[in-house]
């Protein structure tokens, strides 16, 4: 695995292989590597003949500074599991790299209606940051294929909404959310929970799988509320579980029997702040 901390070099090398004719896929990381992201990485060593990680703990997209000086850094490990997973390239830069223009009066992004919600309702700006680190990372490195967990799903429909904005050739693959034995979805937040807490942390997954297992055409408010009980006894403050429409995350409070549906929560648990969700209609795994 070849480290490219500056951009020139990177393009360099990367230009050469490209023009040998080879595919690139692309895996954009925050570090604190887990299975979820290996698992990106082999789905991109399957699709492409070459595969780009980058680990970049980009500072625009976390509206809670607190969040953003106790991400977790485990880097010396990180670049053993990538290159135990057979990553080529690591792409490795510092903030003036990505922002040499500094991090005041960015350029702003159109995303319409997918900031007011969700997420992009109980982060105001986090989208703003992830499009701002996305363009810079897609302009860098320009891959084939762009690998990118389900598990912020609303994040892949953000990234897919960029890439149409930058009119990129760039496809999105989105690729299912790799879970601990017990459900607890992989995130580098996890490894900051108190272990009392951690048998806690499942929850989140209980809740969506009874949302799921229990759907049914008509009133949804029912499911919403169970799930959002059975998350706050287990003193998890949450922000918000929603039933929305797969497609375009509109709320829906009353199914049809058709529309394909994602619930969607995010709760904290003490002062760490975990997301999930799942597609509740099958044959729509897509975002
Ligand atoms: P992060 O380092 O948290 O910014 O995540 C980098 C990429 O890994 C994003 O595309 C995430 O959606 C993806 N990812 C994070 N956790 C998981 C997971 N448990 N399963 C699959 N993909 C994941």
């Amino acid at each position: 695995m070849i480290i490219f901390k500056q951009t020139s070099q990177l393009r360099q090398h990367l230009g050469k292989l490209h023009a040998q004719g080879n595919t690139t896929g692309f895996v954009p990381t925050m570090g604190a590597l887990h299975k979820g992201h290996l698992a990106l990485i082999s789905g991109a060593k399957e699709q492409t003949d070459l595969v780009i990680c980058s680990i970049f703990v980009n500072p625009t997209q976390f509206n809670d500074p607190k969040d953003f000086e106790k991400y977790p850094n485990t880097l010396e490990q990180d670049i053993l599991a990538l290159e135990s997973a057979g990553t080529d390239i690591l792409f490795l830069p510092l903030v003036a790299e990505m922002y040499p223009e500094g991090l005041q009066n960015l350029e702003r992004y159109d995303l319409g209606f997918l900031e007011t919600v969700l997420e992009g309702q109980y982060r105001p700006g986090h989208f703003q940051g992830v499009c701002q680190v996305m363009q810079r990372l897609l302009t860098k490195v320009a891959p084939d294929k762009l690998f990118m967990g389900q598990k912020d799903y609303q994040q892949c429909m953000v990234v897919k909404r960029l890439l149409e904005l930058m009119q990129s050739a760039t496809e999105l693959i989105p690729c299912p959310t790799i879970r601990e034995a017990d459900g607890l979805a992989m995130s580098s937040r996890n490894m900051r929970l108190p272990a009392g807490d951690r048998p806690k942390a499942v929850t989140i997954y209980q809740a969506l799988s009874y949302i799921r297992e229990r759907l049914k055409i008509g009133e949804l408010k029912p499911l919403t509320d169970h799930a959002r009980n059975l998350l706050s006894t287990e003193g998890f403050k949450v922000d918000y579980v929603a039933i929305a429409d797969a497609g375009t995350l509109a709320p829906v409070f009353q199914w049809d029997g058709q529309t394909p549906l994602v619930a969607l929560v995010a709760a904290f648990l003490g002062e760490v702040r975990l997301i999930d969700n799942m597609v509740l209609t099958t044959g729509l795994e897509k975002p």
